[in-house]
C-alpha cells in the first residue's frame, strides 16, 4: 500500500468518525429540540423567504394540517385556517411586518385545529433582515393560550357581568359610559334610565325567591329585546337596571319613547304560572343637562326614581331640581320628626265610625296630626313614610299608641256605649319585633279592654314581609285584639287570601266608595265584595263616604259600618267629646 492510499484511507476513516460524531451531535441536538419543543408545549415554524420554504414542527396531534408544503405560502396556509374575525388584521399585520425593519414579532389570533374548533394562540418570532432591510428569515413558536384566555375571560365575566341575567354589572357599565362619551357626536343626547321592577318584595316573599328570579330573568330578556341596538344595558342591583339610551331628537322623544316602553312593559307577562301584573319605575338623567359625569348622572337617576317610589311607583320621572328638593326636604323631614317628637308636635284626631244601620257611634278612628311651629299641619301622608324610611317609625308610632291608650282610658265614661277605637299600624310598625311585649306593658299601665282596640293594617304592609306579619297578627289577635285590614281594594286584591289572614274586618278604600255615584261598576264591585266578606265573616266599613248617597247606597248593599265627612271629620280629642255629646248623648 502506497503511501498516500495510507493517508487517503486514514483520511477517510477521520472523516467517517467525524461525521459519525457530528451525525450524533445533529441526532443528540434534534432529541434536546424535540424534547424541548414538547416540554414547552411549543410548536415551531420557520420560514425561509427567500428560498419560499416553510417548514412547522409540532407534537401537537391536532395541529398537523399546519404542517405546509413548499409550494404553499405561509401567509395563505395560516390565513385559510384563521378565525374570520382575526383574519384581516392577521395578513395585514404581518405584510407589514416583513416590510418593515423589526426585528420581534407577537401576534395573538384563533386557528382552526384539525377536528374544525378554533383554539387562541399566540405567535412569536424574529426575523432576520439582509443589507438592503428584506426580511430573509422569519421563525418563532406558537403557543396555544385558549385555556388561559378561558380563564381570563370567566374573570372578565365574572367582574363585568352579572351572573342571574348575563348582561354586564355597573362596573362595565361605568367602563362602557366613558367609552360612549368618548365617541359621542357633539349633538348626541345620552340619558341615564333607572330602572326599578315594583314589588319584587312581594314576589320574593309570596311566591319564594326562585320566583324572584324568574322574573328578574325574564325581564332582562325583554329589555335586551326591547332596546336592541345602540343602548347599554346593565343590572346594577338586585331589582334595579340601568340603561345608557342614545340618540334621540329631545326630551319630547325621549318621553315619547319611555310611554311606549312602559305600556310594553305592562302587557308583558313576567312570572309564567301567575296572573300577577308587573310594572316598573324609572327615574330618567340627561348627559349634559344633569349631570357630565356617570356618578353625577347616577345620582339624579336615583334621585327620581325615589320619587317614582314614593309617589305610587309604576311611573317614570325625568329628574328635575324640585325632586331633588323633594328629596331633600325629605331628609329635612327626618330631623324634624326628631325635633317634633321632642317638642310635642304631634297630636291624635279621632273620627267617628257610625254603624249604617242605626246611624249610632260604634267606633273611632285614631289619625295622627303633626302641627309644626313653622310649617303649620303636616299630614300623615307625608311623614309615616318618612318615618317608616329613616327608621323613626318605632318612636312615632310607640307614642302613638300609649297616647290613644290614654286617651281611651279617659273615655271610661263612654264604655257603655260599646265603642271601639281603631289605631294604623304601618309596614314597619307592624313587623318591630318587639311589639308585642310593648303592648303588654302598655295593657298593664292603663286599664283598656283589648277587645275594644282595633289595629288597621294594609295589605301593601302585609304584602312586604308576609311571613313575619302572619306571626304578629295572629300574635295580637291572641292578645285579645280586634284587627281590620285597611284601604281593602287599592293593593293586591286578591281575595283568595283574605281567609288566611286573622282579620276581622276589611276597610273598603275610598277611591271605591267616591265613584259608586256615577259608576256602576263600581256599584258592582262595592257589593260583590260586601257579600264576599261576609261568607267569609268579615264585616266591612266603607271610608270616605261624603254624601248621603253614598251613605245610603252603602247601606242597601249592606255595609256594616260607615265612616266620612259625611257623619264627621277627624277631629282632636276636645272637639270629638262635643261632637260626641252633641249627636249621641
Ligand atoms: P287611612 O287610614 O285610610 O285614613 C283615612 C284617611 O282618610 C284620613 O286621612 C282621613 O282624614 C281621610 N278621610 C276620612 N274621611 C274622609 C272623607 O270623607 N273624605 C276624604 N276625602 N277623606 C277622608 P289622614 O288622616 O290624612 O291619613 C292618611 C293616612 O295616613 C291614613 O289613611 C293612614 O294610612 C295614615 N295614618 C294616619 N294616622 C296614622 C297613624 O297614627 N299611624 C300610622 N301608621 N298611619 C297613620
Ligand atoms: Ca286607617
Ligand atoms: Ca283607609
Amino acid at each position: 500500500m502506497s503511501m498516500e492510499t495510507r493517508i487517503d484511507k486514514d483520511s477517510r476513516s477521520d472523516l467517517i468518525a467525524k461525521l459519525t460524531r457530528e451525525n450524533d451531535i445533529l441526532k443528540r441536538d434534534t432529541e434536546r429540540y424535540r424534547l424541548l419543543l414538547e416540554g414547552s408545549q411549543e410548536s415551531v415554524w420557520e420560514w425561509d423567504l427567500e428560498r419560499g420554504i416553510y417548514n412547522f414542527y409540532t407534537d401537537r396531534t391536532d395541529f398537523q394540517h399546519m404542517n405546509a408544503t413548499e409550494s404553499e405560502m405561509a401567509v395563505d396556509l395560516w390565513s385559510k385556517h384563521i378565525h374570520p374575525g382575526d383574519h384581516d388584521d392577521f395578513v395585514d399585520d404581518l405584510q407589514l411586518f416583513i416590510k418593515s425593519s423589526k426585528k420581534h414579532y407577537e401576534k395573538t389570533f384563533r386557528v382552526k385545529n384539525d377536528s374544525g374548533e378554533y383554539r387562541w394562540i399566540k405567535a412569536r418570532g424574529a426575523a432576520r433582515h439582509d443589507e438592503s432591510g428584506q426580511v430573509v428569515l422569519f421563525a418563532g413558536s406558537v403557543l396555544d393560550i385558549t385555556d388561559s384566555v378561558d380563564m381570563e375571560r370567566n374573570l372578565i365575566r365574572l367582574a363585568y357581568y352579572d351572573k342571574l341575567t348575563g348582561l354586564p354589572n355597573k362596573e362595565k357599565i361605568k367602563d362602557d359610559f366613558g367609552k360612549i362619551i368618548a365617541e359621542k357626536e357633539c349633538d348626541e343626547y345620552i340619558a341615564f334610565v333607572h330602572i326599578n321592577i315594583d314589588n319584587l318584595s312581594y314576589i320574593n316573599n309570596t311566591f319564594g325567591y326562585s320566583a324572584g328570579d324568574e322574573m328578574i330573568r325574564r325581564f332582562s330578556g325583554f329589555l335586551s329585546g326591547y332596546f336592541v341596538q345602540g343602548h347599554c344595558l346593565s343590572r346594577v342591583n338586585a331589582d334595579e337596571f340601568l340603561i345608557i339610551y342614545r340618540d334621540f331628537g329631545n326630551i319630547e322623544d325621549l318621553e315619547r319613547d319611555m310611554d311606549t316602553f312602559f305600556t310594553a312593559v305592562r302587557n308583558e307577562k313576567l312570572l309564567m304560572h301567575s296572573e300577577i301584573k308587573t310594572s316598573i319605575s324609572a327615574g330618567i338623567s340627561v348627559h349634559g343637562v344633569h349631570g357630565e359625569t356617570f356618578f353625577d348622572l347616577l345620582k339624579c337617576s336615583d334621585v327620581a326614581l325615589y320619587y317614582c317610589k314614593n309617589n305610587g311607583k309604576d311611573q317614570f320621572r325625568i329628574y328635575d331640581s324640585n325632586t331633588g328638593k323633594k328629596l331633600y326636604t325629605t331628609i329635612d323631614l327626618i330631623n324634624q320628626i326628631r325635633i317634633g317628637l321632642e317638642k310635642n308636635e304631634f297630636q291624635m284626631h279621632y273620627q267617628p265610625i257610625v254603624s249604617s244601620k242605626t246611624g249610632k257611634l260604634v267606633g273611632i278612628e285614631a289619625l295622627a296630626r303633626w302641627y309644626h311651629s313653622k310649617r303649620g299641619v303636616i299630614s300623615p301622608g307625608e311623614f309615616i313614610v318618612a318615618a317608616e324610611n329613616s327608621g323613626q317609625i318605632k318612636t312615632l308610632e310607640r307614642w302613638i299608641i300609649e297616647d290613644v291608650f290614654k286617651q281611651i282610658e279617659a273615655w271610661r265614661h263612654l264604655e257603655e256605649m260599646d265603642i271601639f277605637v281603631s289605631i294604623n299600624l304601618s309596614a314597619k310598625g307592624l313587623i318591630e319585633n318587639d311589639l308585642i311585649t310593648y303592648l303588654e306593658a302598655i295593657l298593664e299601665k292603663y286599664i283598656v279592654n283589648p277587645e275594644k282596640i282595633e289595629f288597621e293594617v294594609t295589605e301593601t304592609a302585609l304584602m312586604n314581609n308576609i311571613d313575619q306579619s302572619m306571626t304578629m297578627l295572629n300574635k295580637l289577635k291572641k292578645m285579645g285584639f280586634k284587627l281590620a285590614l285597611d284601604d281593602f281594594g287599592t293593593g293586591y286584591s286578591s281575595l283568595n287570601y283574605l281567609k288566611n289572614i286573622p282579620i276581622d274586618k276589611v276597610k273598603l278604600d275610598r277611591s271605591f266608595v267616591e265613584n259608586i255615584d256615577r259608576n256602576t261598576k263600581d256599584q258592582l264591585l262595592v257589593k260583590s265584595i260586601i257579600e264576599l266578606s261576609h261568607r267569609m265573616e268579615l264585616e266591612v266599613v266603607g271610608e270616605g263616604v261624603e254624601t248621603h248617597f253614598q251613605n245610603t247606597l252603602l247601606g242597601t248593599f249592606g255595609c256594616d259600618y260607615i265612616q266620612g265627612y259625611f257623619h264627621g271629620r277627624p277631629q282632636d280629642k276636645n272637639q270629638i267629646n262635643t261632637w260626641i255629646k252633641q249627636n249621641y248623648i
